[in-house]
């Protein structure tokens, strides 16, 4: 199998082709086809799997083969929680790689930072927002992003996102969603906590393991 094989938009294909990946890995054969129909996906992936361009790929192909819902500020087409400030970047670094050929715009939002850039920022469309928990929610309290048009949410490194006491924050920016969108889990491990979150946010999601 190869990229090709996939379906993906030539945008993101020619993306793919610049990084010189020859094959999927095993995750993103798994992952790519069950994203880009729309299901839900609980996915048990360690850091090294690709596991990154798994979800970003489809989502971006999701995003670009819908109409634009709306191109106004500050109102998020994908929600992307991460634990960390590092993550954040990583994980929006390949949204960049992987989208450098289409229009579609993304950002990143962290705590431990002014948040006036962040604000500044969420005066212009985005489509994928990457972000962690707590700054998200300071956004959101403040009125300064919208999410009431996220039609696909991923929670990345679910595991650590719990060790880190980020329950109640993804419990609380959960509530302030569309309660009809994709949702993707990722986690490298699958406590009873990660089990009982799984529940509550997937839908009859297609689970994979690598
Ligand atoms: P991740 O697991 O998402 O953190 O990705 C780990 C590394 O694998 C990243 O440096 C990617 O650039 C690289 N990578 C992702 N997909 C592929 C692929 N299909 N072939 C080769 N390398 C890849």
């Amino acid at each position: 199998i190869n990229f090709a094989d996939l379906g993906l938009a030539e945008p993101l294909l020619r993306a793919v082709n610049d990084t010189g990946y020859t094959a999927p890995t095993p995750i993103q054969a798994q992952a790519i086809p069950q994203v880009m129909k729309g299901g839900d996906l609980l996915a048990a992936a360690q850091t090294g799997t690709g596991k990154t361009a798994g979800f970003t790929l489809p989502i971006l192909h999701r995003l670009l083969n819908k109409p634009l819902a709306s191109m106004k500020a500050g109102r998020p087409r994908c929600l992307i929680l991460t634990p960390t400030r590092e993550l954040t970047a990583q994980v929006e670094e390949s949204v960049q790689v992987y989208g450098k050929h289409t229009s579609l715009r993304s950002m990143v939002m962290f705590g431990g930072v002014n948040i006036n850039p962040q604000i500044s920022a969420l005066r212009k469309p985005v489509d994928i927002l990457v972000a962690t928990p707590g700054r998200l929610l300071d956004h959101a309290q403040q009125k300064t992003i919208d999410l009431s048009g996220v039609e696909i949410l991923v929670l990345d490194e679910a595991d650590r996102m719990l060790d880190m006491g980020f329950i109640r924050d993804i419990r609380r920016i959960l509530a302030l969603l569309p309660k009809t969108r994709q949702n993707l889990l990722f986690s490298a491990t699958f406590s009873d906590e990660i089990r009982e979150l799984a529940k509550g946010v997937l839908n009859d999601p297609q689970e994979i393991s690598v």
